[in-house]
């Protein structure tokens, strides 16, 4: 049998047995590649949206066809062909930079799901290897086209041996996905809270600077009127004495 499908399977079936929830059994089987080809803003949204019925099971280009088999499986459902109008399913994939192209523009780093970057404003930016999903996010966003993404094997596929040696390297590999994507999944979930903490520090200061400036309108606008009194009482006085 497919030993992806039977690793993938088995992320799902552990995750089950963790008395996790449905969505996390099934963000357990996605890639953790964060690339959004679904359609959704990472796999654990996309996980959310399969459970509510929102989205199909066949969404996830990275995942590939044993994904799907995989997710089918974990759901008690039948399996769908891969919808390949979400993209084509690329080996495991990682960013590199071309240092010498490089102008520091820091848009790759705000792009990156997983902040895999190093690097900062008009500084030579670096992809950290073994943080890097294969998500192709930066591509588009570089303005010089200097980010290249180069094949990763973490693991050469599993030699015909016997049952118990297959048995054995497979539980390897299954191991090793998990660290993978349990460290994928954990950057992810630290980016988002980074990107929802810096929107509400900006919404606390734009309203902060809203109500200074309010606050700044109604003393000028008081400074204003007390101004115009003034000219007012001079100039009444001034007409009492040619009166
Ligand atoms: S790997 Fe990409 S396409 Fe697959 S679930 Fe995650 S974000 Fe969606
Ligand atoms: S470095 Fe690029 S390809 Fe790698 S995870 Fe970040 S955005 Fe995706
Ligand atoms: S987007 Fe391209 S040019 Fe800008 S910092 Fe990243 S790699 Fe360098």
């Amino acid at each position: 049998m497919n030993e992806n499908y039977l690793i993938l399977l088995g992320l799902g079936n552990d995750a089950k047995s963790e008395g996790k929830s449905l969505a996390e059994q099934i963000d357990a089987v996605l890639p953790q590649t964060q690339c959004t080809q679904c359609d959704f803003d990472g796999c654990k949204p996309y996980s959310e949206a399969i459970v509510s019925g929102e989205a199909e099971i066949n969404q996830c280009p990275p995942g590939g066809q044993d994904g799907v088999d995989a997710l089918a499986e974990l759901l008690g459902r039948q399996t769908l062909k891969l919808n390949e109008t979400h993209g084509e399913t690329k080996p495991r994939r990682i960013a590199i930079v071309d240092e010498k192209a490089c102008i520091g523009c820091t848009l790759c780093i705000k792009a990156c799901p997983v902040d895999a970057f190093v690097g900062s404003s008009k500084v030579m930016t670096q992809v950290i290897g073994k943080e890097c999903t294969g998500c192709d996010l930066c591509l588009p966003v570089c303005p010089v086209d200097c980010i290249d993404m180069l094949e990763s094997k973490p693991y050469e596929k599993i030699l015909q041996q016997d049952s118990a040696q297959f048995n054995n390297a497979l539980n390897q590999r299954q191991i090793l996905e998990r660290s993978i994507r349990d460290n994928s999944r954990e950057r992810y979930q630290f980016h988002q809270a980074r990107l929802e903490r810096d929107k509400r520090e900006r919404d606390e200061l734009l309203k902060s600077r809203t109500i200074a400036l309010k606050e700044k309108m109604l003393k000028d606008k008081a400074q204003k009127e007390k101004i115009e009194a003034a000219i007012r009482r001079v100039k009444d006085s001034k007409k009492n004495e040619t009166n």
